[in-house]
């Protein structure tokens, strides 16, 4: 019932390795479940998570799925500033290109956590380019 005696209980925070066994910022509990998951990290014991991805490729995976799809939004054909991930990362979708495409905030945001497929059918009219979207959405993987 009382938040802030909650929050300002001291929690033991989670020692995060790389790939490469490379020591990261330790986080809270609560992260390390949710990565281990969304099968983007395992547990070595119960105080440590390795990581299954590295975590400073994101910014380079975003980079390249932007330019590949020429900052172009593939719900609506604006401007794209983000990345949508085709299967959500709460649904275990990767960080990596092929589970991206280029978006614009609004379609982002629009979306949120529906499937792709589910918003596709509500887009269908605006899409530039549909074949081309259908098919990275059937090949998208975790
Ligand atoms: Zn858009």
């Amino acid at each position: 019932m009382n938040q802030s005696h909650f929050q300002n209980r001291e929690e033991p925070l989670i020692k995060v390795l790389n790939m490469d066994d490379q020591i990261l910022t330790p986080c809270k509990p609560h992260r390390a479940v949710r990565e281990v998951e969304r099968s983007r990290a395992v547990w070595i014991d119960e105080q440590t998570i390795k990581l299954l991805y590295n975590p400073f490729l994101f910014r380079d995976y975003r980079k390249t799925a932007l330019k590949r799809d020429r900052h172009t939004c593939l719900w609506c054909g604006g401007p794209a500033t983000t990345v949508d991930h085709i299967i959500p990362s709460s649904k275990g979708g990767s960080d990596l290109p092929h589970n991206l495409l280029a978006s614009c905030s609004d379609c982002n945001t629009k979306r949120g956590n529906r499937s792709a497929f589910s918003y596709l059918k509500e887009k269908a009219h605006t899409v530039p380019n549909l074949i081309k979207l259908c098919w990275r959405i059937f090949r998208a993987k975790r």
